[in-house]
């Protein structure tokens, strides 16, 4: 079975009906890397909120099955105990909740939900240090709020270390449509190239064709009006750098 299998998937924004997605199907295999691309508005972090389980969003058809079972059905701290991982564009900040006990926290969770036992402190601590030394990531970072006042770059290896700390089966990266910084470019393409591995799957989700340069994707799909209408290889990702999105615009 596929890790991830979106068939017909037809979603609403809760508060006033408006239909995103409609009708986008996918499939992800473990050992895949695929990138999301398309024009602002097709619906792409629309995507990733449901795969998350945000409120705000209404499934109205179609299923997600993540290794065979019903995603839908699975709350969302449940997705993260099976190794669904997400990162958005716009990153929550928790004020009053330190980086170090936030990790803490989502590690031992998903031990839990594995059966295995928590950490011990000192454990966790040489985890998190071996971990963010390699991300550059400081010890005042790790004390400091999760996301606030974090900077583009910061925000991203906080990601990473999130990432390689919970060692996720299936990651979604929805990237900023603004682009990222060469510092946050770095980071996010050496973290994911790190974490590349059979077992496991990513979605890199971007509007921007410069991250797939260092994120060779094995498929590119490219997203328009909620819904995947051209599915590719890596150079899919290079005729769109040259030809944009004009193609995939509906006229408004
Ligand atoms: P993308 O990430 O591809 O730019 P989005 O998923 O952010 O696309 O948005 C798709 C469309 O849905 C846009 O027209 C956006 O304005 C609308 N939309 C998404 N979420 C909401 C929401 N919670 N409330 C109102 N409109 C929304
Ligand atoms: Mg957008
Ligand atoms: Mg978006």
């Amino acid at each position: 079975t596929a890790l991830l299998e979106i068939r017909n998937l037809h979603v609403r924004i809760a508060e006033d009906g408006t239909e995103i997605l409609k009708g986008l199907d996918l499939t992800v295999n473990a050992g895949e890397v695929h990138a999301i691309m398309g024009p602002n508005g097709s619906g792409k972090s629309t995507l990733s909120y449901v795969l998350a389980g945000k409120e705000d969003y209404e499934v109205t058809d179609g299923e997600i099955l993540y290794r065979g079972e019903d995603l839908l059905d699975m709350e969302p701290d449940e997705r993260a105990a099976e190794g669904v991982f997400l990162a958005f564009q716009y990153p929550v900040e928790i004020p009053g909740v330190a980086f170090m006990t936030f990790l803490k926290t989502a590690l031992n969770a998903q031990r839990k939900a594995r059966g295995e036992g928590e950490l011990s402190t000192p454990e966790f601590m040489r985890l998190v240090r071996e971990k963010s030394a390699a991300l550059n990531i400081s010890q005042d970072m790790l004390k400091r709020p999760v996301n606030v006042g974090f900077s583009g770059g910061e925000k991203k290896r906080s990601e990473i270390l999130q990432m390689a700390l919970l060692q996720p089966r299936l990651c979604v990266l929805d990237e900023t449509d603004s682009g990222l910084d060469i510092d946050a470019l770095r980071v996010v393409s050496e973290g994911v190239n790190a974490l590349r591995s059979p077992e496991r799957a990513m979605i890199v989700i971007t509007h921007y064709q410069r991250l797939l340069d260092h994120i060779v994707p094995d498929i590119v799909h490219v997203m328009s009006d909620g819904r995947i209408v051209r599915t590719g290889g890596k150079e899919l990702a290079l005729e769109l750098e040259k030809s944009g999105y004009a193609a995939y615009t509906t006229a408004a």
